[in-house]
């Protein structure tokens, strides 16, 4: 068997184009002012500066006014709250958006006490208690964008998710534990796994629906995988080492060749060999990711309409 592939990429595409680009018109006409989006980066991640500029593309793209909002690496705790608190006042940025990670030298607990200082009608991310709380609790929400793409991912492929037994590995709170908690309100049977979880293998082997949020390059392999299973694979690897990329891609393999080319490869948290036993598999890239983005403005015009009083 080989997995059908769940292309992202294209289902992200197609929703920016034909739902969030004329809402937003439709928003910008109706209120003289585009929905806004402001992110804020901290310091000089390159992987960040990656990530903010897909973002302000896309936002750009489907008509939103997408604001960066750059500090130094030397910033203090105080700076960035400072600029959390005047984009929660501003009347143009119904989103507010805060790259992680932040830089280390803010200290501990940093990163938590800037999302808590986020208005949780402009937290786009979903990592405020409020939302958290309210996701928890089955209630209109700004939800996590990574769990929401998937689970719109699932539903416009068809897979069916009640009833069924979802295994979910990873509990961190940007991922894992809210993507537990949707599949549950769509009647899931759901399992948490994570690093202490003995034989995790047999674990993931009950799984009809697999998602892996680990960050471990080719962990799940067709031996974690019920044949026919849905697989989702949120994992975002670079990897830089030639024993692994071998590992993971057999000789001939454009990708090997690829990483022997430029000395880097991104790969998930799914080895590739599960192709041939899942019954659907997202790609990376062109998987989740992309539906991330697509989710992030899906909040943001959400966020914008209830903020201007027209709904969510
Ligand atoms: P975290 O590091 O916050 O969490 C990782 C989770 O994996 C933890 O719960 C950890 O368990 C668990 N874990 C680690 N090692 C193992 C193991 N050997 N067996 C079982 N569980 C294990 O990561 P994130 O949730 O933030 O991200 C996960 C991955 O998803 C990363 O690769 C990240 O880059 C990617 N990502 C992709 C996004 C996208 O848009 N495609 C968006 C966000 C993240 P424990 O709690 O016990 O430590």
């Amino acid at each position: 068997m080989t997995a059908r592939v769940l292309d992202g990429q294209a289902l992200a595409a197609r929703i920016q184009r034909e739902e969030i680009t004329p809402q937003v018109a439709e928003f910008t006409s109706r209120h003289g002012r585009p929905p806004g989006l402001a992110i804020v980066l901290v310091g000089h991640n390159p992987a960040s500066e990656v990530y903010v500029r897909n973002k302000l593309k896309s936002g750009g793209g489907v008509g939103f006014r997408a604001d960066l909002e750059r500090l130094p690496a030397d910033a203090t705790l105080g700076d960035v709250l400072g600029l959390v608190e005047r984009l929660n006042r501003s009347r143009v940025h119904d989103g507010i958006l805060v790259q992680s990670p932040l830089p280390k030298a803010l200290g501990p607990g940093a990163a938590q006490r800037v999302f808590d200082a986020i208005a949780p009608e402009k937290d786009v991310d979903g990592f405020t208690p409020v939302n958290v709380g309210r996701m928890v609790q089955n209630r209109p929400a700004l939800v996590a964008c990574t769990p929401t793409g998937i689970i719109e991912l699932l539903v416009r492929e068809q897979i069916p998710i009640a009833g069924r037994h979802a295994v979910v590995v990873g509990r961190s709170d940007i991922v894992g534990k809210p993507m537990a908690l949707l599949l549950l309100h769509r009647d899931a049977t759901v399992t948490i796994c994570h690093s202490k979880t003995p034989d995790l293998a047999a674990v993931c082997r009950h799984a009809d629906i697999l998602i892996a949020a680990v960050g471990r390059a080719g962990l799940v392999t067709r031996t974690f995988v019920k044949p026919g299973a849905t697989v989702v694979d949120v994992g975002m690897n670079t990897v830089t080492e030639a024993s692994v990329a071998e590992q993971l891609f057999p000789e001939g393999h454009p990708r090997l060749a690829r990483f022997r080319e430029r000395g880097s490869v991104l790969v998930g948290d799914v080895h590739p060999e599960v192709a041939e036993v899942a019954g659907a598999l997202t790609p990376v890239p062109g998987g989740v990711g992309p539906l991330t983005i697509a989710m992030l403005m899906m909040n943001t015009l959400r966020a914008a309409r209830a903020r201007a009083g027209s709904g969510t």
